[in-house]
Formats: structure tokens, sequence, C-alpha cells
């Protein structure tokens, strides 16, 4: 493992830490280089950068966005980006308008599976209301017993022909990508492994991606198995994308992986972070 991590969640968005505690938490376990990725909003990032600065850590600014693209919802990582650009707040801001009726409508779905009063039930473990959404909702399903865990809340709900689903409409593909690098950053398809849209679509994806100014992926996440790391870093190299490692850490002991360390990326990958200026004396000892 090398303490370097550049996908993970604040309470700006659907994480459980603050930033200021999910920063000290990668400190006391001897990270040295984090990006925080918040979902759809940089809220966080001046409090993580002033903590990372306190432990010496580098800290690279992020943010996850999320896309509709050819009816899916995908995740674009930014990374580099500055929080400042209009253009980028500005389409962060009209991505996050509509969580709260999003919201609202999910919660009135989970009435017809007796669940009642999940609005004020997940906004209980949301810290940015704006930011409201399935993840806390899990949260709360957890709590009150309809599941054993998150994960598998993500199998019974939440998710396309389950209760408490409902379609939204995120950014276009090519207006995110041209969002981050308006604002400066490298645009990253995070955890493709997630989408299971076989070869074809994930070179068309790709395709589209790059067209647009997209430059990285993904090959290391806290959602890859063994056998997918390999299969994403041949992607990689083959399309000529940079390469990413994250964890996509939410909370303790929420899924697979703890924040501020990831599996290096397999030989002939090109990182990502080298892009960014982080040199291999940031992360070794
Ligand atoms: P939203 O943006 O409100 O649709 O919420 C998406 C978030 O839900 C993701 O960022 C994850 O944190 C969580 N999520 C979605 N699908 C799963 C899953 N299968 N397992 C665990 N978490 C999931
Ligand atoms: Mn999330
Ligand atoms: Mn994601
Ligand atoms: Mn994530």
């Amino acid at each position: 493992m090398i303490p370097l991590d550049l996908h993970c969640h604040s309470t700006a968005s659907d994480g459980a830490l603050s930033p200021t505690d999910l920063v000290t938490r990668v400190a006391g376990r001897g990270g040295r280089v984090l990006a925080l990725t918040d979902h759809d909003c940089t809220a966080g990032l001046a409090e993580a950068r002033a903590t990372a600065a306190a432990h010496g850590i580098r800290f690279i600014n992020g943010a996850e966005v999320s896309v509709t693209w050819r009816k899916r919802t995908l995740h674009i990582v930014g990374l580099g980006i500055d929080p400042d650009c209009q253009v980028l707040a500005d389409g962060l801001y009209s991505i996050r308008h509509g969580r709260v009726d999003r919201a609202r409508e999910m919660a009135a779905d989970l009435i017809r599976v007796g669940i009642d009063d999940a609005f004020a039930g997940a906004m209980r473990f949301c810290s940015n209301p704006e930011m409201i959404g399935r993840t806390h909702f899990a949260r709360y399903l957890v709590e009150s017993g309809k599941a054993k865990d998150t994960q598998q809340v993500f199998k019974r709900y939440l998710v396309e022909g389950k209760p408490g689903f409902v379609p939204f409409e995120w950014a276009a593909l090519g207006d995110v990508v041209g969002w981050i690098r308006a604002a400066g950053g490298i645009a990253i398809i995070a955890h493709p492994g997630r989408y299971k849209i076989g070869k074809r679509l994930m070179l068309e994806l790709v395709e589209e991606f790059k067209a647009a100014g997209g430059e990285g992926i993904e090959v290391v996440s806290g959602s890859h198995s063994a056998s997918e790391i390999p299969q994403f870093a041949h992607l990689a190299r083959s399309q000529e994308l940079l390469a990413s490692s994250g964890s996509d850490f939410h909370a303790p002991g929420e899924g697979g992986r703890d924040v501020g360390y990831t599996l290096p990326l397999p030989a002939g990958c090109v990182p990502v972070w080298e892009r960014l200026g982080i040199v291999a004396g940031d992360y070794e000892k």
C-alpha cells in the first residue's frame, strides 16, 4: 500500500467525518498525499487543506461530479481544481439544486413499503442539506433496522426497481469535463468497475470522455475487485489515460477501504499524480 489517496468524502457531501476529522484520521494512519473529492460540492476543501497543512500532508483539491450518460449515472472526479472558478461553481450548483425535492420523492416512495419519516431520518445523517442523497437514506434505513449495513440497503432499496428509487437527470458528460477543465483540473472516470456496461460501451464512454477533454481513469478504487485492477490498468494503458488511485472512503466501518492508503498502480500505468506535481518522495519514506 502507498500512503496516497485521491478519492474520499467528508460531511460536505455523504461522508461521515468532517473535513478536519477526515484529514486527522489520514494523518494518524500515516497518509502523505490526499485529495478530498466530495460529491458535487467543494465546501469541504478549505478546511481539509488547512488541516492537511498542519499535518504536513500534500493536499489536492477535488470533487466527484454526478453525470447522466445514456440514461446511466456515472461519476467523474476532478483533481487539481480551483474551487473559486465560477464556471465550475455554477455547474456544481446546478446539480445540487434539486436534491432536496428528489429526497422528498424518495421518502414518499418509501412510505408505500411502510417506512415513514425517511426524509427527516435521512436529514439527521446529513450536515449539508443541499447535498442530501442516497447514502444518508441508507444510514437511516440501517439505523431503523431495515438492513444490516448500507451495502445491503443498496440491494433492497434506493436502486432502480426498488423502493425509494427516484430517477434523476444529473449533468451531461461533456459539460462536466468542461467545468473541470475550466477550473484547471484533470477529469477522471471514477470507479469504472461499478458501471457494468461491457467492453464496447466502456470504449464508447472513453472515446466521448477523451473527445471532451477527459484525461484519466481510476484503476485502483475501493469499489474495484482484485481482478478489476489489471483490467482497468490495461484500459488506461491502451487508451492512453492517466491512472488514478483512491479509496472512495465514506465512513469508518462502512464499505471496504479505510482512507489514506491505496494499492500501487500496476506496471506501465502513468500516475495522474505526476501531473499534479507529486513526486515519489512525497509519499515514499
Ligand atoms: P446519490 O448521489 O444521492 O445518488 O448517492 C450516491 C451515493 O450512494 C454514492 O456516492 C455512494 O456513496 C452510495 N452508493 C450508491 N450505490 C451504492 C452501492 N451499491 N453500495 C454502496 N454505496 C452506494
Ligand atoms: Mn458517496
Ligand atoms: Mn462515486
Ligand atoms: Mn466517491
